[in-house]
């Protein structure tokens, strides 16, 4: 089944780059989003160029005490939510390798990339129950699949590949709650983190995250897609 209504959609980092591109996709297409970031003055910036139909919320999702500020101020404005975006992320690898990481630095990235979807998911649930037609959609990436492994990024690669296995381990829990989970790889991107030589736009980054967050079937769960067809990883 896939629905056609004003859809409530939280994204997390969604001040900048594809998560950005992924907020505006979803104000084209009528629904409402909650953008955030680390920083309130730029989550309200972001917002305020969007347009009425956008809010920003502060949220560091590896600080639990700002997850839990930030949840307070959303369980007073917003009724429930239809779409989880935890598109935030890091990429803090450079110059470093699987035999050179250090241990927190392995620790940053997972709690940005990782544990921060999943406890985001946690908080959100009782907002998502609340939908008709909940989806969670988590922003991945090539390196986090079997074969895109690679020694020379290692806590990126590591904290991706957790990220799919929590998709999938999300998608049990959520099924029979009629909510689904889903990743996305959204190639290489013409963002802060990408850099300016990557092929792709920010737009066509962010356009399987909106289908999944709208029109594809809520009965795909588990997986990871990319350009809107399920890879393996
Ligand atoms: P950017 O660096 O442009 O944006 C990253 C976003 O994440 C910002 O909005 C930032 O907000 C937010 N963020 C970072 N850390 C945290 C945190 N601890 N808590 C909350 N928000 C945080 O990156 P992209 O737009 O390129 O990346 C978006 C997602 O796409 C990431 O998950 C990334 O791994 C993934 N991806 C990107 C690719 C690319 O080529 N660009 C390729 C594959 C995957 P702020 O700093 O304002 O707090």
């Amino acid at each position: 089944m896939s629905s056609n209504f004003a859809r409530q959609v939280l994204i997390t980092g969604g001040n900048r780059g594809i998560g950005l591109a992924i907020a505006r996709g979803l104000l084209a297409r009528g629904h409402d989003v909650i953008v955030t970031s680390r920083s309130l003055e730029t989550a309200t910036q972001a917002a305020e160029k969007l347009g009425e139909r956008a809010t920003a919320l502060e949220l560091d999702v590896s600080n639990e005490e700002s997850i839990r500020q930030a949840m307070t101020t959303l369980h007073q404005t917003t009724e429930r939510l239809d779409g989880l975006v935890n598109n935030a992320g890091i990429y803090p690898d450079d110059g470093i390798d699987i035999l050179t990481v250090s241990r927190p630095l392995l620790d940053r990235a997972m709690q940005a990339n990782t544990f921060g979807a999943v406890r985001m998911v946690q908080e959100c649930l009782p907002l998502l129950e609340r939908s008709t037609d909940a989806r969670v959609v988590n922003v991945s990436s090539g390196y986090g699949s079997l074969k895109g492994l690679s020694a020379g990024v290692p806590s990126y690669c590591l904290s991706k590949l957790a990220l799919n296995g929590a998709t999938i381990m999300l998608a049990q829990a959520l099924e029979s709650k009629g909510i689904a989970v889903n990743a996305i790889d959204p190639g290489w991107v013409r963002t802060d983190m990408g850099g300016v030589s990557a092929p792709r736009s920010p737009e066509q980054g962010a356009d399987t995250a909106i289908w999944l967050a709208t029109e594809a079937s809520n009965r795909q769960t588990g997986k990871v897609w990319r350009d809107r067809q399920a890879v393996a990883f």
